[in-house]
């Protein structure tokens, strides 16, 4: 394993980092503590910020040139990631095109889905989510009961779906659907749906930040046209597993960067109180956890770049990131004080960090992407080979 970046990689990180020195305007946080700023043009923002990226050739770096890839490695999609969190980018509103759908449209997908969406997703012309998780499939996902049923050559979506992401400001969905109620597996399939239509209902879900950037919908027979089912009839769960393991790469240094932040906007806030001993030993120990983290990332990137799949040891990560960001929310809230309670817009909050919304965000790590508890299922049977009771 070499946990080094060669001269090529680094150049591209320097090169980065002049970008980001003359296009990032303003960080997130600055942006979000605007108090001429609602929801609506926060996400416009964002989409501002997605387009930049975008014409600097900075989205979809790995994907074949004709999608606008130019074939980078995952350890430069990794340095790319890195730096935008380290820098505290905008988070682009079509994360989930980008890392999800078009990679299926890529590898599953016709030409003409290709042609169609691809580059509207790259420009965010067209914001999509994903509808994935229902009321009662969520861990579980394979037990869904949205269904999909033949209307000449289109379909019609009926059912529910939850936690979806950036719903209410979608313009798309892609829906995994029931078309097969015997083959739990194979009776899945995979769907394009717009949202405005008269079958579709999404509402926004408040969350315990305050915001409502996720929605449950409501599919009433929805139309899907037949040319927007991707892959197969019965390949839904296929492709759905296949594209949740393709960006592993680029997140494995996202999270060391990120909290690298935090960690620093901490010790800022803490000034003077940096000087006592305890303090010093509780963010000390952190930032030993996060070396941790950067160290496990780097393992990960060097197994990509040897050829070999990032395997179930990436629950490993999962695990420690998620709750790694508890502990370091617990613990800035708990060396702030009643500072640390206040949330970007209000009087006298830490400039650095909005702490009070990252506590609060900090508790969704564990349960999305795979809740904590399946993650060590996975690491119990396939990591450690330990017995099933099967
Ligand atoms: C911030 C956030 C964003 C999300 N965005 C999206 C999105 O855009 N699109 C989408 O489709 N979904 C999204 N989700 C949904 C997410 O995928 C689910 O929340 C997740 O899969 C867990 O499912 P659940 O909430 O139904 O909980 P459940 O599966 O009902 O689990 C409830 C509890 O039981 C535990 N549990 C369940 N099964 C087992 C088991 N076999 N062994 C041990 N413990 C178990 C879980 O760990 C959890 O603690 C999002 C969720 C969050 C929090």
């Amino acid at each position: 394993m070499d946990l080094h970046f060669t001269p090529e990689q680094l150049k591209f990180r320097d090169e980065v980092r002049a970008w980001l020195a003359e296009n990032l305007e303003r960080t997130w946080t600055e942006e979000t503590r605007d108090p001429a700023h609602d929801a609506d043009s926060l996400v416009e923002v964002r989409r501002a910020w997605q387009r930049k990226l975008n014409a600097a050739g900075y989205l979809g770096m790995g994907w074949p040139p004709e999608w606008g890839g130019r074939g980078a490695s995952a350890v430069e999609d990794a340095i790319l990631t890195a730096e935008l969190y380290y820098a505290d980018a905008p988070l682009i509103p079509n994360f989930l095109g980008i890392t999800l759908l078009c990679p299926a449209l890529i590898h599953h997908g016709t030409e003409e889905q290709r042609r169609r969406f691809i580059p509207k997703v790259l420009n965010c012309d067209e914001i999509w989510c994903q509808g994935f998780s229902e009321p009662s499939a969520g861990s579980d996902l394979a037990s869904l009961r949205t269904r999909a049923e033949r209307d000449g050559d289109d379909w019609r979506i009926t059912g529910q779906k939850v936690w979806t992401t950036f719903g209410p400001w979608s313009d798309w969905i892609f829906v995994l659907a029931r078309t097969d109620p015997e083959d739990r597996y194979g009776g899945i399939s995979f769907f394009l749906v717009p949202i405005d239509q008269p079958g579709v209902d999404m509402r926004g879900l408040k969350q315990i930040t305050g915001e409502s950037e996720f929605g449950e919908v409501f599919f009433d027979g929805a139309l899907a046209k037949g040319e927007h089912l991707v892959g197969a009839l019965g390949e839904g769960w296929k492709i759905a597993m296949t594209v949740l393991g393709y960006e592993r790469g680029a997140s494995a240094l996202q999270y060391p960067a990120e909290y690298q932040r935090q960690l620093e906007g901490l010790a800022r806030g803490l000034g003077g109180a940096m000087e006592r001993p305890e303090v010093r030993a509780k963010l000390g120990r952190l930032v030993v956890e996060n070396e941790v983290m950067r160290a496990n990332g780097l393992r990960t990137l060097a197994n990509l770049e040897a050829g070999l799949p990032p395997g179930p040891e990436s629950s490993i990560e999962k695990i420690f990131w998620s709750e790694y960001h508890q502990r370091l929310t617990d613990a800035a809230l708990d060396l702030l004080g009643p500072q640390g309670q206040l949330h970007a817009t209000a009087e006298g909050a830490r400039p650095e960090v909005d702490w009070a919304y990252q506590y609060l965000w900090s508790r969704a790590g564990t349960i999305y992407s795979g809740s904590s508890e399946i993650q060590r299922n996975i690491i119990a049977k396939r990591v450690l080979r330990m017995p099933t009771g099967k």
